[in-house]
């Protein structure tokens, strides 16, 4: 198995809001995309991690994947320990993804940030040739953070104005994590449908607006990005 892109985060149903519209599009381009969530959601008041790993599955063939998982970890106190580590450096040996995409490392919930931490340095610990993990060493080329909900300046936004409704669909297949529309709101623990296809549109259109399309989806990288034709640079100055 070698994927060109693997997503990586905490609970099922946190790509289809981060980047799921890059994986789609990334699929769409003939590109093997993949996604690896590290807990099953178990410690959520809504549904159960069964529903949850299912609602995911679905969602996975809405998005296009070539291949997705999840590592049961543990809920809402998943820690970066060596164990942890080693477990996703062997994941990334046996997927080889060129590409990852992980969350923001500064999150409210610690599960987020942790995540990301934890996939960063299993990617590094991947690449050790003498790491006694089994597996052919191989450290991804390219670490993306996806960070809609991070309030950082992104350093690119990926359009996904093609992309923004077939991703809808990946998200509403969570529908043990909602209320439906019109449905009376009863406990404050689902979220109503239409409140969060408002919420999600309202980002989609913030960052596509900065990029001059109509839906996007916001990346930040460490290092710089290289440009050889200043004259077709793309997005106008303000
Ligand atoms: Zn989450």
């Amino acid at each position: 198995m070698s994927l060109d892109v693997l997503a990586m985060a905490a609970h099922p149903d946190d790509v289809e809001q981060t980047c799921g519209g890059t994986l789609i599009r990334m699929a769409e381009m003939g590109y093997r995309t993949g996604v690896l969530d590290l807990t099953a959601g178990d410690m959520g008041t809504r549904g159960t991690p069964e529903q949850r790993i299912e609602e995911s599955q679905a969602a996975a063939r809405h998005m296009l994947l070539a291949w997705r998982d999840n590592q049961h970890m543990p809920d809402a106190r998943l820690e970066n320990t060596i164990t942890a580590r080693m477990t996703l450096a062997m994941r990334i040996r046996e997927l080889k993804p060129r590409v990852v995409i992980l969350p923001y490392w500064e999150a409210r919930h610690p599960d987020h940030y942790h995540a990301s931490t934890l996939g960063y340095e299993a990617c590094f610990l991947a690449g050790l040739q003498q790491l006694p993990i089994g597996g052919e060493p191989h450290r991804p080329f390219k670490i993306l953070y996806s960070t809609p909900y991070a309030g950082v300046n992104p350093t690119f936004v990926v359009d996904i104005t093609g992309q923004y409704e077939r991703r809808a669909r990946a998200i509403l297949a969570y529908g043990s994590q909602f209320r439906p529309k019109g449905a009376a709101k009863k406990s404050k623990v689902h979220l109503g449908l239409d409140e969060l296809e408002g919420e999600m549109n309202q980002l989609a259109r913030h960052y596509g607006q900065m990029i001059g399309v109509k839906y996007g989806e916001p990346f930040f990288i460490k290092e710089l990005m290289k440009v050889d034709d200043v004259v077709e640079m793309e997005v106008r100055s303000v």
